[in-house]
């Protein structure tokens, strides 16, 4: 086969390629999800630590100015109470003053070289002494005036967690003249903080640079005190930011820290990684969803798209099996099969065209099929392939075509419109070829019998002159049709006696020469010699009036004797024939009556004497005519 299956281009499964739509699309989305949840961290990482080192930055200036509004309050009154003692209800006023103007002030005071206050700005002067607490041991024994930020404290006056600011207090002569101390308590810090509502487990603190917290928000959960290496790395840099897993809550967070400009107090801020991540998780939650509906549709689409191919390809499959059917069908008949376009041309040749006409089916694709018809026949194909006017027609025609070593070939062929009966443009003829030569050959024999079987049936064999059958048909037939016709019955005389003493086969032989004689006679007439039986002869000379056949008659009968074919048994020693002659009339009723009359007038031509023609008018008896005539 010159297009086997092999041929086809390889395709592959519809599975795999959905399979690999599916995939690649797979990747692609995963891909864009991974490089924008990825570029999304890295912008949400950064804004989070732009804003955790603002707000460390703004509580650490908060910080600051909150302690540095009381050092500067309590410079000045350090100055004072170096030089003076001052009225005890002016000053707790001066300082009652001050405590008003500085919210972040609980109380502010002065404690005596014994631990006891002697100005506060308390409604009531505290009872209590504080010569035990450290800032006073503190100050007691060092001359430092710098102030001092103490611990966390519990404040013997309300009982709250409570830092103090406090100054050494030096008379003239450099003694110890008490401390002046201001206390905030750590509340102060952690509602100001509370104020930022960062969520639970945000953490904001504030702490020496020793290390020591001093105040913790949220409150409670808090150490008193941050690790060796923080402190270290708070007392290296000013300001700070790092992700650390939280001391106080065990979480991973991301962590600013600033100090304060003037003061040793630190502010670290912290927020959990999954606050600073809280709207990129949320983004990519957005986005996970919508990859997922994304890829649920792509999912979906190729499931569809997977069946239509699956469909597709076994609709493919069963034609091409189809296909091969019916080229094994086509290539393995006899005949030929063949399809031809709307002007002609051949579109496809099955294989068997080269056994038939010795041609190579692609050579005739795309030519006339009229190039290869024999021009006689020419105009029978077109009219065939003309009167294809619908789809139930067919035609068949038999033409001369050449083998492809120029022989001829008689082929019949069946025609029938092929397509799709919408279209019709596509509309196309599909033949199916044969050889018949040898039918052909077949008929042209089997004509040839017949018509040599007929001519035997209508021929006497012996003379080949018409026999008697014809001769009975043909005389009603020439009767009927003709107002004018003559019969001449002839018979050679005494040929018994021939017959007994020539032979017989002499005797066949005169009967030959006697019917060439009559042939002669008649050929190129319209008359009908037949032997009639024995040595009896019939003719009908259809349109002959009896003086003409008279005259045919007697041609004949001298023709006989000129022969001089010798007979011992006849008078004159040589074969000679009677003859009787009768024409049609008015009178004569019938064929069979002129036949008879004929009979009679050549029984008068033997009853009187032989070798001589008698005219049927001639006879007594026949009304047909006046005289009795003879001629010899
Ligand atoms: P008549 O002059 O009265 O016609 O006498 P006849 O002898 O010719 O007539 P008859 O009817 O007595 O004899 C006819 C003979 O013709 C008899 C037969 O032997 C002979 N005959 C008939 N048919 C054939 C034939 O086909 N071949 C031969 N050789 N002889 C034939
Ligand atoms: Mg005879
Ligand atoms: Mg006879």
């Amino acid at each position: 086969m010159p297009d086997s299956p092999a041929k086809l281009p390889k395709l592959f499964s519809p599975t795999a390629i959905v399979a690999a739509v599916v995939a690649a699309m797979s990747i692609f989305v995963l891909g864009l999800l991974i490089w924008k949840a990825v570029e999304a961290r890295t912008t949400a990482l950064a804004q989070g630590e732009r804003d955790i080192r603002n707000l460390t930055h703004s509580l650490a200036e908060h910080a600051s100015h909150s302690v540095q509004a009381i050092d500067v309050a309590m410079n000045a009154m350090v100055d004072l109470l170096k030089y003076q003692k001052p009225r005890v209800d002016r000053f707790n006023a001066a300082l009652r003053k001050t405590a008003d103007a500085l919210p972040q002030i609980k109380e502010i005071g002065v404690i005596d070289p014994d631990g006891n206050r002697i100005y506060s700005s308390a409604a009531e002067l505290p009872a209590h002494n504080n010569a035990d607490r450290g800032y006073f041991i503190g100050h007691r024994d060092s001359t430092d005036a710098s102030l001092h930020i103490s611990e966390p404290l519990q404040s013997r006056l309300t009982g709250q967690p409570t830092i103090v600011l406090s100054r050494r207090v030096t008379r003239e002569d450099g003694s110890f003249g008490g401390v002046l101390f201001a206390t905030i308590e750590t509340s102060y810090f952690d509602n100001f903080y509370q104020a930022f509502k960062f969520g639970p487990h945000a953490g904001i603190t504030l702490l020496r640079l020793d290390g020591i917290v001093l105040a913790h928000w949220p409150a409670g959960k808090w150490n008193k005190e941050v690790s060796a290496a923080f402190k270290a790395k708070i007392e290296q840099d000013r300001t700070g930011y790092t992700k650390t897993t939280s001391p106080f809550d065990g979480r991973v967070k991301y962590l600013g820290f600033e100090r304060a400009s003037q003061y040793p107090i630190v502010v670290t801020v912290a927020l959990p990684e999954a606050q600073v991540l809280a709207a990129w998780h949320d983004d990519l939650r957005n986005d996970l969803l919508v990859a997922i509906i994304l890829m649920g549709s792509v999912i979906l689409f190729a499931i569809l798209l997977g069946k239509e191919f699956a469909k597709r390809t076994k609709v493919a499959r069963m034609l091409r099996e189809r296909e091969a059917r019916y080229r094994l069908l086509a290539d393995n008949i006899a005949d030929v099969v063949i399809l031809l376009d709307r002007n002609g041309r051949f579109l496809f040749v099955s294989q068997s065209v080269e056994t038939i006409l010795g041609r190579n089916p692609d050579d005739l694709i795309g030519k006339s099929c009229f190039e290869f018809v024999h021009s006689d026949h020419l105009a029978d194909v077109a009219r065939a392939t003309s009167e294809l006017t619908n789809w139930t027609t067919t035609k068949t025609v038999e033409f001369k075509t050449f083998r492809a070593d120029g022989s001829e070939v008689w082929v019949e062929i069946n025609f029938k419109l092929a397509g799709a009966a919408e279209d019709h443009h596509a509309i196309e003829v599909v033949g199916v070829l044969r050889d018949v030569t040898e039918r052909r050959k077949m008929e042209d024999e089997l004509n040839a019998l017949n018509i040599r079987l007929s001519e035997l049936a209508t021929t006497d064999g012996l003379t080949t002159l018409a026999n008697r059958r014809s001769f009975d048909s043909a005389l009603p037939r020439e009767f009927r049709d003709r107002e004018q016709i003559s019969l001449i019955m002839l018979d050679i005389d005494h040929f018994k006696g021939f017959n007994d003493t020539q032979g017989h086969q002499a005797g066949d032989e005169c009967l030959r020469r006697v019917a060439r004689v009559i042939a002669d006679a008649t050929t190129n007439t319209t008359a009908l010699a037949a032997r009639y039986g024995g040595e009896e002869f019939a003719i009908i000379l259809p349109g002959v009036g009896e003086q003409d056949a008279l005259k045919v008659a007697e041609a004949m009968r001298l023709t006989v004797r000129s022969l001089a074919i010798a007979n011992p048994a006849a008078r004159r020693g040589v074969v000679s024939i009677s003859l009787g002659i009768a024409s049609r009339s008015a009178a004569t009723a019938s064929e069979t009556e002129l036949l008879g009359r004929a009979d009679l007038a050549l029984y008068e031509a033997k009853r009187s004497g032989r070798d001589r023609t008698v005219l049927a008018s001639s006879l007594a008896g026949d009304n047909h005519s006046a005289g009795r005539k003879q001629y010899a």
